[in-house]
């Protein structure tokens, strides 16, 4: 009962909200190198991210171009892990969250 209302509140709050999106996650192998766009544009970049649900490489937010961004919505691919290194942390430009999967 108690745990429930907690539940409840915490729904209303959306302080425990979790990325639904984890089953876009697939067995990918990156894509390319370097973002694919932004080298045929003779474009620069800030980071990299790699679709989770196809494998694909883009640059992130915090470039001019967010590549990775762009194809998250017009794929509906929803979650890219960063490729920098030592970085394995994915997000999900839906939900706007870290992403914490059971993998
Ligand atoms: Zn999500
Ligand atoms: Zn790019
Ligand atoms: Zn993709």
């Amino acid at each position: 009962m108690l745990s429930n209302i907690k539940f409840a509140a915490e729904r209303l709050l959306g302080s425990s909200r979790q990325c639904s999106h984890t089953d876009r996650i697939r067995d990918v192998e990156r894509g390319s190198e370097g973002c694919e766009q932004c080298i045929a544009l003779g474009d620069t970049w800030v980071h990299l991210r790699m679709c989770m649900t196809c494998g694909q490489v883009g640059c992130c937010d915090s470039s001019k171009n967010k590549h990775a961004h762009r194809h998250a919505d017009e794929a509906s691919h929803p979650i890219a892990r960063s490729v920098e290194p030592g970085e394995d942390w994915m997000w999900c430009y839906v939900d706007e969250k870290l992403v914490t999967s059971a993998r």
